[in-house]
């Protein structure tokens, strides 16, 4: 297998049979823009944060994902946000949640991060802390596509199905020349219509997001509440520290082993390049590229 310097996915889930192709095409496209934007900074000396950031925005403005612009409306009629973002090098780590204002909240996780004490701030906090910090602010309309608003129409109607069928969280793994490894996850939250308030793993630091130039650097996607139970993230981390596993069969152990069928899957990458993205639902969005800039990018097998 190819050493991998940057991962990125946009979700897992996907049912095949509804999706349709020209929609898949530009799916990967933005998967291919978001892999482009990551290895140029990192080709160019840069560091793993930076090529992540990068990546993770491009998916956030990209209208199909479940992240930033194409996010998901909760049932206050808002649009919550969830990010989170991890360095291995120091293993400093930070996150927002319910955030309503920010066009890009993986920046914001960023902020706090490098700017705070903090590892995770909230709601009305969190978009006063993105306002301090100059991050690009934007009216709740921003959010607002046909396609979001049909889907928060459909799941009203369909109150009782809390198993999301189509998910599509945004994360991107990376590890620079300097060897440090990054992990980070955004997202509008795990369906439509979701409670007002609710908190997915995406923000939670060991759940949806973990990094640390021991091990690994993880960023899931899936059934928010069976990620926060199973501590996927860091269990992935744990196995190969503890355990001595290798990255393949500890991401293979969370997802395939530990995780119930269809919810969800995950991107890793290691210290030394190796990398996996298995899945447990019918597809994953999702693609690599390594140092020598050879990338692909896939939504089945
Ligand atoms: N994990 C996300 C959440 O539960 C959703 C997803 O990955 O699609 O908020």
């Amino acid at each position: 297998m190819p050493k991998a310097i940057l991962l990125v996915h946009a979700g897992a889930g996907q049912v095949p049979e509804n999706t349709p192709k020209d929609e898949e095409a530009d799916c990967k496209g933005a998967l291919q823009s978001a892999l482009a934007a990551g290895y140029k900074i990192l080709h160019n000396g840069g560091n793993s944060l930076d090529a992540i950031e990068a990546a993770i925005k491009i998916m956030e403005d990209f209208p199909l994902f479940n992240a930033g612009k194409g996010a998901i409306i909760a049932n206050s009629g808002q649009c919550e946000l969830d990010a989170g973002i991890m360095e291995g090098k120091n293993k400093k780590a930070g996150a927002v949640a319910n955030i309503t204002i920010a066009k890009n909240p993986i920046s914001v996780a960023r902020a706090v991060l490098e700017n705070t004490e903090y590892v995770l701030l909230s709601n009305i906090g969190a978009n006063k802390f993105a306002q301090e910090y100059d991050l690009e602010i934007v009216e709740p309309s921003y959010f607002y596509t046909p396609r979001s608003l049909e889907k928060l129409r459909q799941a009203k109607e369909d109150e009782a199905n809390i198993m999301p069928t189509k998910l599509g969280t945004v994360g991107a793994v990376a590890l620079d020349k300097e060897g440090n490894l990054a992990a980070g996850t955004s997202t509008g939250g795990s369906r439509s219509n979701k409670r007002f308030g609710r908190i997915g793993d995406s923000a939670i630091i060991g759940a949806g997001n973990y990094a640390d130039n021991k091990t690994c650097a993880v960023s899931c996607t899936g059934y928010g509440e069976i990620f926060i139970r199973n501590v996927i993230a860091y269990d992935i981390a744990a196995l190969m520290e503890y355990k001595g596993l290798t990255l393949e069969e500890s991401a293979n152990k969370a997802i395939h082993s530990k995780l119930p069928k269809d919810s969800g899957g995950l991107i890793a990458l290691d210290k030394d390049g190796n990398y996996a993205m298995p899945y447990n639902t019918a597809g994953m969005r999702r693609g690599y590229i390594t140092t020598s800039g050879e990338s692909e990018t896939f939504i089945y097998e």
